[in-house]
């Protein structure tokens, strides 16, 4: 009985202490978790400082001190305009009324003032501090000195923007030039042909074969400037490309090498083609062109051509396949360039310009080129383009 009344007595004594301890506990880990909190402002590379709704400086961490020049006993109790420069003066009141609101302000890239007058770029987040009823009663601002990066950032863009300035005058130096070089060429060529027809039988075999050398030396010289012209120009054509079937472009391409067709004896197959994303002159071109290798780059086995098309995700794949010459592996990427051949002009006819224009075409676009080859076997040059959405 006795040891009964000793141990309610006891229970009702240790129970206080017990509650004591855990307040005890908890105050504990709150001063703890403040303290993790003020080290990770002051040690932050970031200023942190908070304000009152009416703009005062309540708080300064070590890197604001770093960044605006202010010590911390200089800064607190000022108004926040002391950093703005005087163009952005504005800002302050906006800010403020925002945050009244209870708005956050996120990466917000401003100008600000340091103490001895240098003027930085920064990006500011701003949040509300709220009382325990959750009004709003000031605000705490992290600033991040971002003028080097912005530096970085204004200097990357004029170069960019210069260079694709001197591209562009390129370009159309290069269209314009290709355009009126053209045209003394073809005076000379009339020339000479006329020439050569008045001295008709007044001149010896060598002499005449001199004229022949001038005018087809004059006229391959147009041909070059001309798809020079023509590859210029696909950068002057902006606007967007319509929805193409691109069936229907064939018989057409077809028709325009009926002789060559015929002459090489090829056998043109094709499978279904699709609807892209492309104007139809361009497409015409791109077909046109990769035909038109096959037939001259023929072997002496009968010339079969197949042209087809697949499906690989958001794109087309289209693919032109012969049973010709073929293309050595280590020229593959080479062909593509500008003037780039692989053969003597009285081997094979052309300018080194067909390739260049096609991958010219795919690229704008938003597609690709490229050769699959085995010398002596044949080739099949792929490219994509982006499917019409259905
Ligand atoms: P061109 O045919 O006027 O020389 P292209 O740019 O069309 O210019 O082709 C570049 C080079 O690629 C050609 O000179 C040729 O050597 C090679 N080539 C292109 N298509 C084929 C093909 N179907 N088969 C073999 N070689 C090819």
């Amino acid at each position: 009985m006795q040891s009964h009344i000793l141990d309610s007595l006891s229970s009702r004594v240790v129970q206080p202490r017990e509650e004591s301890t855990q307040i005890a506990d908890q105050q504990s880990s709150f001063v703890e978790a403040q303290e993790h909190l003020a080290a990770i402002v002051q040690s932050s590379d970031d200023a942190i400082i908070s304000k009152n709704l009416a703009g005062i400086i309540q708080s300064w961490n070590p890197a604001a001190e770093r960044i605006f020049g202010y010590t911390s006993e200089e800064a607190i109790g000022q108004h926040i305009s002391m950093l703005v420069v005087p163009e952005r003066i504005e800002e302050i009141p906006n800010i403020l009324e925002r945050i009244g609101h209870g708005e956050r302000i996120d990466h917000y890239e401003t100008r600000r003032k340091t103490k001895d007058g240098r003027v930085l770029t920064v990006s500011l987040s701003i949040s509300p501090v709220r009382n325990r009823s959750g009004s709003v009663i000031g605000a705490s601002k992290v600033a991040r000195d971002i003028t080097d990066q912005t530096r970085t950032r204004q200097a990357l863009q004029a170069a960019n923007d210069s260079l694709v300035r001197s591209v562009a005058d390129l370009e159309q130096f290069t269209y314009s030039a290709s355009h009126d070089l053209r045209e003394p060429l073809r005076t000379v060529c009339t020339s000479a042909e006329l020439l050569r027809a008045s001295l008709a039988g007044k001149i010896d075999d060598g002499e005449a074969e001199l004229l022949q050398y001038i005018i087809s030396g004059v006229m391959r010289m147009e041909q070059l400037l001309s798809d020079l012209h023509a590859f210029t120009r696909l950068s002057s054509e902006g606007e967007k490309p319509e929805e193409l079937d691109s069936a229907a472009v064939l018989p057409q391409v077809l028709s325009n090498l009926q002789s060559a067709i015929e002459e090489s004896g090829a056998i043109v197959t094709h499978g279904a083609l699709p609807v892209v994303h492309l104007h139809k002159f361009q497409m015409e071109q791109l077909l046109q062109n990769l035909l038109s290798n096959a037939i001259r780059y023929r072997s002496e086995r009968p010339l079969k051509i197949h042209v087809d098309a697949s499906r690989t995700d958001a794109s087309w794949k289209f693919s032109v396949t012969d049973n010709g010459i073929g293309i050595d592996p280590q020229y593959t990427e080479q062909i593509f360039g500008v003037f780039k051949r692989l053969h003597s002009f009285t081997e094979y006819p052309g300018t080194g310009m067909g390739l260049a224009i096609c991958q010219r075409i795919v690229q704008r676009a938003g597609g690709g080129i490229w050769v699959e080859s085995e010398p002596g076997k044949g080739s099949t040059f792929f490219f994509t383009l982006p499917a019409a959405q259905s």
